[in-house]
């Protein structure tokens, strides 16, 4: 299948995982979490509409793996960008540059690629600063959700996990008509 042009980077905790759900051992990994209903559907039906997609998170690489192993949507992910492995946490634009990185990214690809998460000074203010799209998870009961400064204003909010999908398809239509070709 043909890519898409947009490239969507995803926060884990709150965004697609459900944190409440979390059962962590000694070590403070992630054994095994729940994900916010919708959240798994939308990751897969935008991973099988043929979007790069790279997991840009803080924690541990093994609470991730557990995490996205349980639920079977690994290999939705083409990149991963994990705190514990990049030694950097949001809002550094090391994470951000890693997944850039990995999936061969370049400068001038910054304005087709969208950060979708539910922390404001993480997220949102990594996003803005990078210069890339930044949709908020609006719906996680455990995080401020009103922006504080501008850094902090996304450019869209998801009110929950299904609506990602239609504001995903409304930025790369922003994206597709302003009239870039894009060198694959
Ligand atoms: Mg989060």
């Amino acid at each position: 299948m043909e890519k898409k042009e947009l490239i969507i980077f995803i926060d884990s905790g709150d965004t697609l995982v459900d944190e409440s759900t979390e059962v962590r051992d000694e070590k403070g990994v992630v054994l095994e979490a729940g994900l916010f209903p919708g959240a798994g559907e939308t990751l897969q039906a935008l991973h099988k509409a043929g979007y790069r997609i790279a997991l840009v998170a803080d924690g541990l690489d093994a609470s991730f793996r557990n995490i996205y192993r349980q639920h079977g949507l690994e290999d939705c992910f083409e990149a991963r960008a994990i705190s514990e492995l990049v030694g950097a946490e949001k809002p550094s634009p090391a994470m951000f540059r890693s997944a850039m990185e990995q999936m061969q990214l370049a400068e001038k690809d910054k304005r087709r690629i969208v950060m979708i998460g539910n922390n404001l000074e993480r997220d949102i203010v990594g996003a803005n600063q990078m210069g890339v799209w930044s949709v908020l998870a609006g719906y996680s009961p455990r995080y401020r959700m009103e922006p504080a400064c501008p850094e902090e204003e996304p450019d869209f909010v998801a009110e929950n996990p299904s609506r990602i999908l239609e504001l995903v398809k409304e930025i790369r239509r922003r994206v597709s008509s302003s009239g870039i070709e894009w060198e694959e």
